[in-house]
């Protein structure tokens, strides 16, 4: 009872922490460094287990209002063909990132979080407080270090941290649908379609009713591919039934505001020091082909606070967390490096392995984070 969180980022792991908490009677204060809580203008993939978290939040009605269902999952190769059966999809939407963050700091400050911007935490003390830029000191009796892939406050705590790059890079941009496909996914259903050709891949789907988003992918080595303003001819080369969809890509995206991501997986000694949870992207970011970074991190936040209601010691709470989450993290940590094979795969074996990735067998793991229900739900 009237326990004190200051929880440090106001992406998808800091506000689903400050929300589960706030519901569970914490009172909340979120530092975000940013002059406004803002994410970056692309969608992101909500699959069954995320829709299962948003319902337990009350919020999925509203999640849903910010984005699409997709419909059916296409595989194909450069020549625009088939690789395997489209596969159908329940429960699976893209959705703005903004509408996720808006939605989720509305509902934190309805609980009474005290949401902060401009407010960058510089440490994190396993003692119990924060420490602000300027010096203020805050005292918590739990400080949740979700301060992203590049987390100065995971790096302050000491503890071990494996950061290890894919060698590979994406780069994500929405750009306005076309009436023809509008039209056409009207009567034919919505469709995220995978394009591989050599060591390149094109994901597309729709974002909104009348935006679509894009995703990259190329070897980190792979300059040509790498050039913004994209190189059409470089894409198209690679992949002739999709010219025109490069061409909108190279001519519509606002390319001021992307840049290529490196995809790269984290792994954290332990996940707490302390009175600190380590939480999101700062303890576990992972290769986003699964499409599970932001899933994780809300997931592990609202278990975090199931965790903490169960065991007053709030060490007791966070060993009990990552003992909890971390076997399933590591897990869609690892499934989600193994899907980027497909990626370094010759062409003349995609179809075979991505037609395997579809067995049963192979699809339960792959498809295993998508299919959990989340702790907490
Ligand atoms: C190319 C690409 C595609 C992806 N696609 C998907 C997808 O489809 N689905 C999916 O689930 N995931 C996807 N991800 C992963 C997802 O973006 C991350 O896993 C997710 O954003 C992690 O959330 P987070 O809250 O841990 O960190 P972040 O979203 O990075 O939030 C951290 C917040 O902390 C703030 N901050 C940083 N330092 C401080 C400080 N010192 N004090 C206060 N605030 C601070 C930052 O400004 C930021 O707002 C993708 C990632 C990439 C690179």
């Amino acid at each position: 009872m009237g326990r004190h969180a200051e929880v440090a980022g106001g992406g998808f792991g800091g506000l689903v922490a400050a929300v589960a908490l706030a519901e569970r009677d914490w009172s909340v204060r979120l530092h975000e460094r940013r002059p406004a809580l803002r994410a970056e203008g692309f969608g992101i993939a909500i699959m069954p287990n995320v829709a299962r978290l948003f319902r337990a939040l009350g919020l999925q009605a509203r999640i849903v209002l910010g984005g699409m269902r997709v419909d059916h999952w296409e595989h194909q190769d450069g020549k625009g063909r088939l690789l395997v059966p489209r596969v159908a999809l329940t429960d699976s939407f893209r959705i703005s990132r903004h509408h996720i963050i808006a939605t989720l700091a509305a509902r934190a400050a309805r609980l009474g979080v005290d949401i902060v911007t401009g407010s960058a935490v510089v440490v994190a003390d396993p003692e119990g407080a924060v420490v602000l830029e300027g010096g203020r000191r805050l005292p918590a009796d739990l400080v949740v270090a979700a301060d992203g892939i590049n987390s100065m406050l995971r790096d302050g705590l000491g503890l071990a941290c494996r950061r290890v790059g894919q060698g590979a890079v994406g780069v994500r941009m929405t750009i306005p649908r076309d009436t023809g496909e509008i039209a056409r996914d009207a009567v034919q259903g919505t469709r995220l379609v995978e394009a591989w050709s050599g060591r390149r891949r094109v994901l597309w789907c729709p974002n909104t009713e009348d935006s679509l988003y894009a995703i990259l992918t190329c070897p980190a080595s792979d300059q040509a591919a790498r050039a913004t303003p994209l190189d059409a001819g470089a894409w198209t080369r690679a992949f002739p039934a999709l010219e025109p969809l490069i061409i909108r890509i190279r001519d519509d995206t606002d390319w001021a505001n992307c840049r290529w991501a490196e995809f790269e997986t984290i792994a954290l000694s332990r996940w707490s020091s302390g009175k600190v949870a380590v939480l999101g992207d700062a303890a576990h970011a992972m290769t986003p082909y699964l499409g599970q970074g932001a899933g994780t991190a809300m997931m592990n936040a609202l278990s975090l606070a199931v965790h903490l209601d169960r065991h007053i010691d709030c060490e007791t709470a966070l060993a009990g967390w990552e003992a909890t989450e971390r076997p399933a993290t590591e897990q869609t940590q690892r499934w989600s490096r193994r899907y980027g094979w497909t990626l370094a795969m010759p062409d003349a074996l995609k179809p075979l392995w991505l037609r395997t990735k579809h067995q049963p067998l192979l699809a339960r793991r792959f498809g295993a984070t998508a299919a959990r229900v989340p702790t907490g739900c």
